[in-house]
């Protein structure tokens, strides 16, 4: 029913339009008239006719296809739109024009970067603790179910205090996002990479056994510790030190990670710039005499 479609094409929240090959509005719902009002002030009271190239700075993909746009309304306040565009064609199949929905996204996408921002690290960019402790309570949950191993790290950076008392606060900050940095390269998509606190990051490695996990971070503790780091000016060298522990049965995440730390503080007592794995006696000990 024609009377019907058109009631519903006014109450649908999302702007609806129509326009010809060269841009000109067909036909728009009244979410559609707003939301024109809203970008540009002063339009004319009738928009059918007026080109919506002209208003938008240009006609959709000759495709179709969906876009986000970013846009400022009369008042200056940002306008996000996710558009979408589908080719309309005549009876014999030419090219009649565009039909575009567009909704109004700005209020998602600011919820989104909140959520983002409340589970990220501000100064690493890396998943924070609270979140870590989320990812890590998911994948030893999903490895248990799955009979996966599951490992993970604890790296700490060594003489971090020195850092900064040599080369300043900022400088210290730089070094961290630098870490930052190699740590989230250094690693593989399904791993969990979180800075745990001060100078403490912990990578999960999902179906990784203890010593999987100890040669992954073995290879980023080598190209670390080969590497000059430019912060604040200055260059600079840091080593790190690291505990791998592997999921035992009945562990909960804080067993994990605590299996990790004494493995860490082994390392850390062994002299630093070394993974140790948790259970497994130092492996450069010389050999007891009988
Ligand atoms: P170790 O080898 O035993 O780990 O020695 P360390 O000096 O690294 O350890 P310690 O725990 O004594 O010092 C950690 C330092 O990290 C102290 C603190 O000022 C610094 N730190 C923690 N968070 C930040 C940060 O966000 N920025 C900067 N610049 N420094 C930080
Ligand atoms: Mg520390
Ligand atoms: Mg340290």
């Amino acid at each position: 029913m024609p009377v019907a479609r058109e009631r519903v094409f006014d109450m649908i929240d999302d702007a609806v339009a129509t326009i010809d090959a060269s841009g000109r509005i067909l036909d728009l719902n009244i979410a559609a008239e707003l939301l024109l009002l809203r970008l540009t002030p002063g339009l004319p009271e009738r928009l059918i006719g007026l080109s919506l190239a002209d208003l938008l700075g240009g006609l959709p993909p000759a495709d179709g296809g969906e876009i986000e746009v970013a846009r400022t309304d009369g008042s200056g306040r940002p306008v996000e739109l996710n558009v979408r565009t589908s080719v309309l064609r005549d009876s014999r199949g030419g090219h009649a024009g565009w039909a575009i929905l567009a909704r109004d996204v700005t209020a998602l996408n600011r919820q989104r970067r909140e959520l983002e921002q409340a589970t990220r690290d501000a100064l690493t960019g890396l998943h924070n603790r609270r979140h870590l402790m989320e990812e890590l309570r998911r994948e030893m949950a999903a490895a248990a179910a799955d009979g996966q191993p599951l490992s993970a790290a604890l790296l700490d950076i060594d003489h971090f205090k020195q850092v900064n008392d040599r080369y300043g606060h900022r400088a210290g900050d730089e070094v961290l996002a630098w870490f930052a940095g190699l740590l989230s390269e250094g690693f593989r998509r399904g791993d969990v990479v979180a800075r745990y606190g001060g100078e403490e990051f912990v990578v999960v490695f999902p179906g990784a056994t203890a010593e999987q996990a100890r040669m992954r971070v073995e290879t980023l503790r080598e190209r670390v510790s080969g590497q000059e780091v430019r912060a604040d000016g200055h260059v600079l060298r840091v080593t790190f030190s690291a505990g791998v522990a592997a999921v035992m049965p009945g562990h909960s995440p804080d067993d994990l990670l605590q299996a990790a730390d004494e493995a860490l503080y082994a390392a850390k007592h062994g002299g630093r710039d070394q993974t140790r794995v948790a259970g497994r006696p130092d492996p450069d000990a010389p050999h007891r005499a009988a």
